[in-house]
């Protein structure tokens, strides 16, 4: 990535823009976690972040056990290749055995208890089966094949710390421990609505003039995995009186009132003039493309976020400054973006504004390669469907083919 002019500052003082790092740092800052927590069953846990650290009471696994199908041996009785030996019992996962007679082997499944007697364990496929006898074609070392009882998880470790945000793998983790419930930060309340006299809602005709609502479904499938409880409030006309009203109800009833649409400075953007009237606007002007006009403020304790309305813009602004600030709110320890370098399979003029890229990623000779989507603007939502994640291009700065550039996944 080529940089003309590094002087350019956080404030973007030249254009009266903030720039992104600053707009991230203003919006974290006013973040704060809810207190209350709640407690659920683990299966509903998904995204959910964690209120209390856990200590495990048991070892995983509870005792040694096999890693293979095959036979339980003594290794003293296996010191050279072709030992012939007799099978003296079978142990089945969940069975328990009885001590291994010296001489013998027993036949063993995977995760069966290892019999008292046995150090190792022989894969079935080193084995030749016979009547009634095996011979174990390899030389056998203690502990060969075998799980040792809290290899994964010793009793009193600490398998997840408060703040941790729950993924699939944590669920598996606290269910392996035994733990059916869980304390959980409560979910947070985040109140939507939808500026605009174009449009309407999918299933209906559109009339003249009119555009189906997608920034909805897009904030609401962000929202809904991200466990947030979402109070839909709908359309709202462009009137002030209605925007005003609407703001209030949304304020009053959630922790974060996220809109789209009407916060940029034309005639009929009535989202920012409400919040002045009702709270406070913090700032609303950030050098970055997609997503120029974002109002961030509050209205008393509630945090407000007003998106853009082109489609691209919402889930971009989302991604850079949403997402980061809902962690925070749901008591996340780790909510920073995260960004990754990748080869850039493009080439693209110096921007003004920090621009972000919808591109998808490709393996081409052992090189994770960028390719852009052709058409950028904020409106194409299938820039945002076909690609894998945003290439971000720093102000006063170009990227040219081969370079290495920042990537951000969209589902980090
Ligand atoms: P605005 O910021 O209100 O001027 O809107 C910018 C562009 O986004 C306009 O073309 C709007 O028609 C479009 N837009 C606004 N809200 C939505 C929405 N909810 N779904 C789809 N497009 C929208
Ligand atoms: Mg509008």
């Amino acid at each position: 990535m080529k940089t003309k002019n590094k002087t350019h500052n956080d404030n973007c003082a030249s254009t009266g823009l903030i720039s992104v790092k600053q707009a991230i740092k203003t919006i974290l800052d006013e973040a704060t976690p809810v207190e209350e927590t709640e407690t659920i069953d683990i299966l509903h846990a998904l995204n959910t972040v964690l209120a209390e650290d856990i200590r495990s009471t048991i070892d995983v696994p509870g005792y040694d056990n096999s890693a293979m199908d095959g036979y339980a041996v003594n290794s003293t009785d296996c010191q050279r290749e072709g030992c012939q030996l007799p099978v003296s019992q079978r142990i089945a996962a969940g069975h328990v055995g009885t001590k291994l007679e010296p001489g013998t082997v027993a036949q063993i499944f995977t995760g069966a208890p290892i019999p008292e007697g046995a150090d190792a364990i022989v894969m079935q496929e080193l084995c030749k089966v016979s009547a009634d006898s095996v011979t174990v074609n390899t030389v056998v070392k203690t502990g060969d094949n075998v799980r040792r009882a809290g290899e994964d998880i010793a009793t009193g470790h600490t398998v997840l710390s408060k703040g941790k945000r729950i993924r699939p793998q944590e669920l598996g983790l606290l269910a392996s421990i035994g733990l059916a419930k869980i304390a959980v930060k409560r979910k947070l309340k985040v109140a939507i609505f939808f500026t605009g006299d174009e449009i309407i809602t999918p299933g209906q005709t559109l009339a003249a003039g009119q555009i189906y609502n997608s920034n909805r479904y897009t904030l609401q499938g962000l929202l809904q995995s991200m466990h947030c409880e979402i109070i839909d409030l709908g359309i709202v006309p462009d009137t002030l009186k209605a925007t005003t009203d609407i703001l209030k109800k949304a304020a009053a009833n959630a922790d974060l009132v996220i809109t789209s649409g009407g916060v940029s400075v034309g005639e009929e953007d009535y989202v920012r003039i409400a919040l002045e009237k009702l709270g406070e606007l913090t700032m609303w002007r950030i050098a970055m493309k997609p997503g120029k006009p974002v109002a961030f403020g509050k209205i008393d304790k509630t945090l407000f976020m007003g998106l853009p309305g082109n489609p691209v813009s919402v889930f971009v602004t989302f991604i850079i400054f949403v997402r980061a600030l809902i962690f925070k709110m749901q008591g996340a320890k780790d909510f920073t973006l995260q960004r990754f370098s990748v080869v850039a399979g493009f080439d693209w003029p110096e921007v003004k504004r920090q621009e972000y890229l919808r591109v998808k990623l490709v393996q081409k000779n052992d090189q994770t390669i960028a390719e852009l989507y052709p058409h950028q603007g904020s409106g194409v939502l299938s820039s945002a469907s076909w690609a894998d994640g945003l290439v971000e291009v720093p102000v006063n700065q170009r990227i040219a083919k081969n370079d290495s550039i920042k990537y951000l996944p969209f589902d980090a």
